[in-house]
């Protein structure tokens, strides 16, 4: 089905920078480079400099990011790890792979995790805290830094969304020990396949960190570790670099249509929070509403694509069903699973769609009104 307001468009992208992309999968082409290398050493402290942090390890994709960040604090069986329920199931999945166990705690009204929660439940065998920049929103690191450093905890930042995002002019992915990001291709800087990275300010976890994504090879010959392979490629790392310059324009463009969505919407639905202190670079825009699925049903019908982030809370999936975990245990979670509507905020909307959407999910809430007199 082909709608008049995509949620995402490819074919723009390669419109707007084809040419440079082109180039660049030319330049590696022709170098024969092709796994690590320079381009990913260049993009690595390209990504680096950008979060302001000291190091950036380049990796096969997000999930694994947050898995050799986790293995490198030496996370293991026997483990907990504090994260959020309302995330994409691979924030738990990295700390199932590595043995340990995911704590979940519920989070706050305005979807990211609640560092009050966390505090009460580090217990002996609590390794790391997880928490998600969810929607491309920083979470709390100021309360949650407050618990982790009290309690002597290490934090591990979920930034797969959150390229670019800051609290008071500091950059996601660089409040913990490791911020993890994911280069996936609906992420706000994209590969053209899988792709992730890590950064931190810890030149031996970096340090670790490349040994553990390459069998632990400290040369050619010679592992010093149990590794994995999850090495970055040449080719996606071109890309990125490219993608990375743009990434200021992509920025105002998302910011943008999400001030547009907030001055439009914000007496009909609940629109995404941004303090003062923020600046969001919009991966997501996600509302909260009543008769969700409803709206969603309508707008598609009026040529709109919107996406559900994400509707069933890790903790009632299938998978998770030997942790024990309920539905009740979290609330908050729950309640927002089945109110949350992520509208199409891409950079390359028209003003006339992102106009659009605005008048369809209006025209949604005044007709249940009007039927609701009736
Ligand atoms: C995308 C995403 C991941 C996983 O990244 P992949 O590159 O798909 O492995 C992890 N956490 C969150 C919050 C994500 O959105």
């Amino acid at each position: 089905m082909k709608f008049e307001v995509p949620y995402t468009d490819f074919p723009s992208q390669f419109r707007q920078s084809g040419e440079e992309t082109l180039e660049a999968v030319e330049r590696v082409l022709a170098a024969g480079n092709f796994i690590l290398g320079e381009e990913v050493e260049a993009f690595e402290k390209e990504f680096a400099e950008f979060c302001g942090t000291k190091a950036a390890v380049g990796v096969a994709n997000g999930t694994d990011a947050l898995m050799l960040a986790l293995k490198a604090l030496g996370v293991g069986p026997g483990d907990e790890v504090i994260t959020a329920p309302n995330s994409f199931i691979a924030t738990a999945g990295a700390v199932v792979q590595v043995g340990a166990r995911p704590v979940f705690v519920d989070v706050r009204a305005d979807q990211n995790i609640d560092p009050g929660r966390i505090d009460v439940a580090i217990t002996p065998r609590t390794r790391a805290i997880l928490p998600v920049h969810l929607n491309g929103r920083c979470a709390d690191m100021a309360a949650i830094l407050e618990v982790a450093n009290r309690r002597g905890v290490p934090v591990i930042e979920d930034a797969a969304q959150a390229v670019g995002s800051s609290l008071d002019g500091q950059r996601a992915g660089s409040f913990g020990l490791a911020g993890c990001f994911s280069l996936h291709p609906l992420k706000n800087v994209n590969a053209v396949g899988d792709a992730g990275i890590i950064t931190t300010n810890d030149e031996d976890l970096a340090r670790r960190l490349r040994l553990f994504r390459n069998h632990g090879l400290r040369s050619r010959d010679e592992s010093e570790v149990w590794g994995v392979n999850s090495r970055l490629d040449a080719l996606q790392a071109a890309v990125l670099r490219v993608r990375l310059r743009r990434f200021p324009e992509v920025v105002e463009a998302r910011r943008r249509n999400a001030a547009c969505y907030r001055s439009a919407l914000s007496s009909v639905v609940e629109c995404p929070v941004e303090r003062p202190q923020e600046h969001n670079t919009y991966h997501l825009f996600v509302i909260q509403c009543d008769g969700r699925d409803e709206l969603k049903a309508s707008l598609a019908s009026q040529g709109v694509d919107t996406r559900v982030h994400y509707p069933i809370p890790i903790h009632l999936q299938r998978c998770c069903r030997g942790l024990g975990y309920r539905p009740g245990d979290f609330p908050a979670a729950e309640r927002q699973a089945g109110r949350i509507l992520s509208l199409p905020v891409h950079q390359f909307l028209t003003r006339a769609q992102v106009e659009k959407v605005c008048a369809e999910v209006g025209a949604f809430y005044a007709a249940e009104r009007a039927s609701a007199r009736r």
